[in-house]
């Protein structure tokens, strides 16, 4: 008897959900013919459910390249990624030129609390056909939990949580994201310190917030401009028994 009322019960609510699942889709379909949405960039029409219009997307400047130790070099070699460097990692790559249209679209996503465009930020990033590490875990860059709530979220760890599925369906094995590491300080925001402040203070911000004996990790950020936060985060890691220690950002400052 209570099994018969249970599977009653569920039928009916896969049955409301069914209903309400169409109502929805229709609703929405109705909703965006008679409303169009509008580029978050240049405000033009999009026909599509696109966050920005084709004419904005072609003027990102994608990169392709990645940066890897050669066998003679050690991860303690920089790798010059721009003007500054990166210790302490296997190898380095990023998505896009942090400028023009993809500076508008991360300043919305980070300081206009639009989180909603992290899958959109993702499916850019994974448009290059380069080759991703082979890792265990993906680590976001941390954020001091006071900063966190101010702007609501730690965008880093949103992006690492929206690359973890893909790259799972790409490597064949489920990664795990791992707040592997913690922000120590409240200091001022990165963009507001000049280079020199930004070199000086890294060392100091980031700790190991857990052992990672033996993993490989992907260390996860929106930008790199000077490489030293990075840098930093990498060596925690290494700190923690990491034997291999890749990075990857959204956008890379010119
Ligand atoms: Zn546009």
């Amino acid at each position: 008897m209570f099994f018969t009322q249970h599977t009653t019960r569920s039928s009916a609510q896969r049955r409301w959900r069914a209903v309400r699942r169409h109502w929805c889709y229709h609703g929405r379909r109705s909703f965006e013919a008679a409303l169009p949405a509008h580029c978050i960039v240049c405000s033009a029409r999009v026909f599509k459910p696109h966050w920005v219009c084709e004419e904005c997307e072609s003027q990102l400047i994608f990169s392709t390249s990645t940066h890897t130790h050669s066998g003679a070099q050690t991860s303690a070699t920089p790798l010059v990624v721009h003007d500054g460097g990166l210790t302490n990692v296997n190898s380095f790559a990023t998505s896009l030129e942090y400028s023009g249209i993809a500076r508008e679209l991360l300043h919305k996503w980070k300081f206009e609390n639009q989180p909603e465009l992290t899958p959109y930020l993702i499916d850019l990033a994974l448009r290059s056909a380069r080759p991703w590490p082979p890792v265990d875990y993906i680590v976001p860059m941390p954020m001091h939990w006071r900063k966190r709530l101010e702007r609501g979220y730690n965008q880093s760890a949103l992006l690492a949580s929206a690359l973890s599925r893909p790259l799972s369906q790409r490597q064949c094995r489920p990664l795990t994201v791992l707040s592997a590491l913690k922000a120590n300080a409240h200091a001022k925001p990165q963009h507001q310190l000049t280079r020199e402040q930004r070199l000086r203070v890294a060392g100091t911000r980031i700790v190991a917030a857990r052992p990672l004996p033996g993993a490989s990790i992907l260390l996860v950020d929106d930008v790199i401009t000077t490489g030293a936060t990075l840098s930093a985060a990498a060596d925690c890691c290494r700190q923690a028994g990491a034997r291999a220690v890749h990075a990857w950002t959204l956008t890379s400052a010119p």
